[in-house]
């Protein structure tokens, strides 16, 4: 990403802010580039602060003033519902630019990224049905009456995503915001920014929402997404990425009291568990390691596998990891892209290095794929490390990249204390037949999900979150669209009789003729 004036035929995108698309103050724009070859897919606005002003001025007034918090809820889930038909018919041409624009597989984003997507936008539409009323008991102390809560929307909201599985992000942060009646100013990573905008251009076609519901500033997380975040007018602040990141944004939203809900880092644990299926749970791992090359949130990293089944599932893993396409994605028959950018991979290969160190064995990988392929990309082979001590920085610091690290464990208890033994907690997984012993160990995890015989099977009905440094909040299920609201109590009074209300025996003086 380079920022630069606007001056050639790439696709360029503006800003949308109140229901019109426009360019950066200072026709500011920045370049958005093909990991998998260097080359320039579009040129983006990067917003100044005062164009971030007025998105939130427009998300603000679409608030206070516009008519979306008051859409009855079922009103906004038949909206959301009709844009997700709307986007399906766009998923061949969203897959494509998710794959250029992120360098992930058309394979994965043909067959799974951009239909989970879709399926978690008709999720939201259907989770918005449920009534923002919640009944509770009638009571009659003091006196007789009538409760109820009733869920508003919290507000205007400041909601930023990671380059990583892009087209979701931006889903399971429009979808619960928009179910529950929210205002939106939404901010996508630079690096892999393009579905997010075709997204919000499908919404606009749609004309399905009132102005300034949406709005979206593209521009660099440290300036356009700073000064968002620390923006007076914004209520609340929904973040996807790193621990780093998250810990500053939690501290720049503290002056002002936002509402701050975290989706971090992960370092997470597969464990294979002495009765696994073989065959499935090696797949199964290394599907968890492997997809997207390693840049996903909930990856699979740390796998633990006991001392009895060591050396013949490492022989396993290698053998089955060997056969793995490293390519083009755009290439149906690619199964590992490259990294999100070269920085990227800098920064894992600096982890191998480190691997090799700290004493681990390289049983595969560490290096990049030679070839004329290769030679424009980010790519790195996928890499696997054995003999991982799980206080290593490899076993212990998010890589985000394709390197495994595969630790030997005695037995299920030391298993479990290893695979807790993170200072992130955000999923895990757990491979075995014996789905008694598999659910005793799940809920030993401290993690916000846990797959037994899967790996990364999101499910928008479902919390997803993290503990410890993985985050705070939930998203998606119910648990997610809560977190979108605010809770007013409503009290009806019943008791009719001046006489029978609390505030005649507490406090006021005594009327003669009250019966
Ligand atoms: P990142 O560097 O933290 O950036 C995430 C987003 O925040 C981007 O839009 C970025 O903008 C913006 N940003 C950067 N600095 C900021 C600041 N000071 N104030 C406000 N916004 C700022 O993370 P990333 O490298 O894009 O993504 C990878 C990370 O995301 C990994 O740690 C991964 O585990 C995490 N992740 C978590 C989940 C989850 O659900 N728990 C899901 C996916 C990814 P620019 O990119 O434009 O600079
Ligand atoms: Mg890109």
């Amino acid at each position: 990403m380079a920022l630069e004036p606007s001056n050639s035929d790439l696709p360029s995108h503006g800003l949308y802010i109140n229901g019109a698309w426009r360019d950066a103050e200072g026709e500011r724009t920045f370049t958005v580039t093909e990991p998998a070859t260097g080359a320039a897919l579009a040129r983006v606005a990067s917003a100044s602060r005062a164009d971030v002003d007025q998105a939130v001025a427009a998300a603000r007034a679409a608030f206070d003033h516009g008519p979306w918090p008051h859409t009855p809820y079922y009103e906004r889930a038949k909206i959301l519902q009709q844009l997700a038909k709307l986007l399906e018919e766009r998923a061949p041409e969203l897959a494509e630019l998710e794959s250029r624009d992120g360098g992930v597989p058309l394979r994965a984003t043909t067959f799974n990224d951009i239909p989970l997507g879709l399926h978690m936008l008709h999720t939201f539409g259907e989770l918005a049905r449920r009534s923002p009323y919640e009944p509770l008991p009638w009571t009659d102390f003091p006196t007789l009456a009538w409760s109820f809560v009733w869920r508003q929307p919290y507000g205007v909201c400041a909601q930023i995503i990671p380059w990583n599985f892009a087209f979701c992000m931006a889903i399971w942060k429009l979808g619960p915001a928009l179910a529950t009646g929210n205002t939106v100013i939404f901010k996508p990573s630079s690096l892999a920014p393009l579905t997010s905008i075709a997204l919000v251009k499908m919404i606009d076609e749609s004309g399905l929402l009132p102005r300034g519901v949406v709005n979206l500033v593209t521009g660099p997380g440290g300036e356009t997404g700073e000064y968002l975040v620390s923006h007076p007018n914004v209520d609340k602040v929904a973040f996807t990425g790193s621990t780093e990141v998250g810990r500053k944004i939690m501290s720049i939203a503290a002056p002002h009291l936002k509402k701050v809900t975290l989706e971090l880092g992960g370092k997470s644990p597969s464990i294979l568990l002495p009765d696994a299926d073989l065959d499935k749970a090696v797949d199964g791992a290394l599907f968890g390691m492997f997809y997207h090359a390693g840049q996903l949130c909930e990856a699979g990293t740390r796998c633990f596998v006991p001392a009895s089944l060591y050396d013949e599932v490492i022989e396993r893993m290698v053998a089955r990891t060997r056969q793995f396409r490293v390519g083009d994605p755009l290439d149906l028959a690619t199964d590992i892209g490259p990294l999100i950018s070269f920085k990227q991979r800098d920064s894992v290969e600096r982890y191998i290095q480190l691997g090799r160190a700290e004493g681990a064995q390289l049983a595969l990988g560490g290096a990049r794929p030679s070839g004329p392929l290769y030679d424009q990309g980010s790519y790195l082979e996928p890499t696997i490390f054995t003999h991982v001590n799980n206080t290593s920085r490899l076993a212990q610091e998010e890589i985000f990249g394709p390197v495994f690290a595969v630790i030997r464990y005695d037995d299920i208890g030391e298993a479990i204390t290893l695979a807790n033994d993170s200072r992130y907690g955000l999923a895990g997984s757990i491979w075995s037949q014996d789905y008694q012993l598999a659910l005793e160990v799940a809920r030993r995890l401290r993690t916000g999900t846990v797959w037994i015989n899967d790996h990364h099977v999101l499910n928008p009905y479902a919390p997803f979150g993290g503990f410890k440094e993985s985050g705070t909040g939930r998203e998606m299920g119910v648990a997610g669209l809560l977190e979108y609201t605010q809770a007013t109590h409503i009290h009806v009074d019943f008791q009719q009789n001046r006489a029978g209300k609390l505030w005649w025996d507490a406090l006021l003086p005594p009327v003669d003729d009250e019966g």
